[in-house]
């Protein structure tokens, strides 16, 4: 825990008291901008401490205004991963393209941000830790709002009573389960799974990425840095959700393995160090859609609510935005008033995010014979440099100034 005073200057009322679950982008921006808003911010965060390092991730469009007024710009610019060139390879491995990656990603080079998940939340930890109780190992039991506030349990014991309670705890959020309902209601797969790991460089890559396909089937490595490791993905198509293997680590692997036995290249080392690896994820490939993103006095925010999937590279510009529209919608409001303000404000930019893919329709991975070669087409008459302003959607929200209460 790092609990310190009160934010700047004296108070004759108590602050009022929100809860957040989750220390991912979402849960530690929210935390930054309740705070700057004079809220008394507790966080609860199932993990043992912040994980560093970690996949890239995304920061553009809207999302860098948001970062540049939470004053940790300069300090994500030095960690920004600077890709180099992404190249795409054929069934046999020979190359159909090397491209500029902005060119794929629309993003902008010399403005938009990749960076590790690890140093994003790093870097927003780190400038609001002083300011803020954070309880790692910690998650909530129970939520009950028949009183004035929200009545919490904690699974490690222990009850409080908040102002408000935010779920950020990701794609598979508790809190919205405790709040809506199971998760199948608002998941929206999009046909694929995929299984992400890392395992030693020994490709000599070097901030660049690899990408193998066939039809339904790709395999990417991604160098972030110089250092000895690179960042492993096997992605598939999959038409319905392979339920029966979700959170079995042998089914996950058994499945994988069985998918890309016929696969070449490096396919084969890679499903080696798959099984060694200790750090797998693998996952089916959707969003979430919540027709609300609020009950009571408990809100979502980030993937809990809007999760737009890896596909569309938007998942931590869509968290910090949202993070920031609610604790802006927040001030000099009652809860009801602000999360319907949060909503009002935020839910066109989330959904034209969420709609720069489609089920079964992703560029980066097509899953038949012709759609690969149309793809590969492409990629070959890609011009070298993408345009200057991005993709309409990364931009497509001004943010309301920051204006704290007096
Ligand atoms: C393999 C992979 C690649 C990705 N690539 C990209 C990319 O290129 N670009 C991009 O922008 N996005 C990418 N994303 C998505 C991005 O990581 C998320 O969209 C983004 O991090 C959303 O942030 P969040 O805080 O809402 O959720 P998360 O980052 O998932 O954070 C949720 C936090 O809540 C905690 N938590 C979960 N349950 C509980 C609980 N019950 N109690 C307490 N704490 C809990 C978790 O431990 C975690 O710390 C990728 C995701 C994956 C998995």
């Amino acid at each position: 825990m790092t609990r310190t005073g009160l934010s700047k200057g004296a108070r004759s009322t108590p602050r009022r008291t929100v809860l957040i679950s989750g220390a991912g982008v979402a849960g530690t921006a929210l935390a930054f901008w309740l705070n700057r808003y004079g809220y008394a911010v507790t966080v609860v965060e199932k993990a043992g401490a912040l994980r560093g390092g970690g996949y890239p991730v995304d920061v553009r469009g809207t999302a860098l205004e948001v970062v540049r007024r939470t004053g940790i710009l300069p300090r994500l610019r030095d960690a920004h991963i600077d890709l180099r060139r992404l190249a795409f390879l054929e069934g046999d491995g020979s190359e159909v393209a090397s491209v500029d990656p902005y060119a794929v990603t629309g993003g902008v080079a010399g403005r938009d941000l990749e960076v590790r998940r690890g140093d994003l939340t790093g870097a927003l930890h780190a400038a609001v830790r002083d300011d803020v109780e954070f309880l790692f190992n910690e998650s909530v039991d129970t939520l009950d709002q028949s009183g004035d506030g929200v009545d919490i349990t904690f699974r490690g014991g222990g009850s409080r009573t908040f102002g408000m309670v935010f779920g950020a705890d990701g794609l598979h959020s508790r809190t919205r389960k405790l709040l809506f309902g199971p998760e199948e209601q608002f998941h929206r797969y999009l046909g694929y799974c995929f299984a992400g790991f890392t395992m030693r460089n020994t490709f000599g890559l070097s901030r660049e990425a690899v990408m193998w396909n066939a039809p339904g089937l790709a395999a990417a490595l991604y160098a972030v840095g110089d250092d000895d490791e690179v960042h492993a993905l096997l992605n598939f198509a999959h038409p319905e959700p392979p339920v029966d293997a979700f959170r079995n680590p042998g089914a996950e692997r058994s499945l994988v393995a069985a998918v890309f036995a016929d696969a070449g290249w490096q396919v084969p080392g890679m499903l080696a160090a798959m099984d060694e690896a200790d750090d797998l994820f693998f996952d089916g490939v959707g969003q979430i859609r919540v027709p609300r993103w609020s009950s009571g006095r408990v809100a979502l925010v980030g993937d809990a609510a809007y999760a737009p999937s890896f596909l569309t590279g938007q998942g931590s510009s869509l968290a910090l935005v949202g993070a920031y529209m609610l604790a802006a919608s927040l001030a000099g409001r009652d809860h009801a008033a602000g999360f319907a303000a949060y909503e009002h404000d935020t839910r066109g930019f989330v959904t034209v995010n969420q709609e720069l893919v489609g089920a079964g329709s992703a560029t980066l991975f097509p899953t038949t014979a012709r759609a690969l070669e149309e793809r590969n087409d492409m990629l070959r008459h890609l011009v070298a440099r993408p345009p200057a302003e991005g993709r309409p959607a990364h931009s497509a929200l001004t943010l309301p100034a920051f204006e704290p209460l007096v």
